[in-house]
């Protein structure tokens, strides 16, 4: 089979979900306008600039921040964001001694609706296993130097239960506004292989 979009021969993971794909809408278990609608939001509308916005609201509104981190789904649902994908998302937030990571041991479990799609590194064999085993190795690999006494705290998705870290807002971002705060907050901060900082 070639992929019409790009003369290529199809993957075998790309033909496994044609098939099954064809399956599940010759069945009518789904329909093809509520997959091209999913395929949308996860590809075009939904990514990290999501979870920006709520870093940024949570930095600026502590009322915000007390619901968010105590009902993530909820709170984020507030800003017009959330899925049923997420059952429950869960917000880890880092402190001066406290720094968070997430990873989904078993597959690739992941807030999609503040994050998007996860990246590749964040599915492969390699980081599920060091995230737990060696964090701060798996920090370190990212360029990320934590103090020898900050505590490093793992969380591990399921299909259930997903994690989103608030990161610590940065040093010399006192005047910034909300969406200028937003602006400096990478996906990478809200998984907890990156800190974020004013630059
Ligand atoms: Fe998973």
């Amino acid at each position: 089979m070639i992929n019409s979009k790009h003369s290529k021969p199809l993957s075998d993971v790309q033909l496994r979900v044609k098939a099954l794909e064809s399956i599940l809408l010759e069945k009518g278990v789904v329909d093809q306008n509520t997959l091209d609608t999913i395929v949308d939001i996860y590809e075009n509308r939904v990514g990290p600039h999501l979870g920006a916005k709520v870093v940024a609201r949570a930095w600026t509104n502590p009322e915000f921040k007390n619901r968010l981190l105590s009902n993530g789904a909820a709170t984020i649902a507030e800003l017009g964001m959330g899925s049923i994908l997420d059952v429950q998302l869960v917000v880890k937030e880092n402190t001066p001694t406290v720094h968070n990571m997430i990873v989904c041991t078993l597959c690739s479990c992941y807030p999609w609706s503040v994050l998007g799609l996860p990246p590749n590194w964040y599915k492969s064999f390699p980081y599920r296993s060091r995230a737990v085993s060696d964090p701060r190795g798996v920090l370190m690999d990212f360029g990320l130097a934590l103090p020898t006494d900050t505590e490093v705290c793992v969380w591990d998705s399921t299909a259930n239960m997903r994690y989103m870290v608030l990161p610590l807002r940065p040093e010399g971002s006192e005047n910034l506004s909300e969406d200028e705060l937003a602006a400096l907050v990478t996906r990478n901060a809200m998984i907890g292989t990156a800190v974020v900082s004013v630059s």
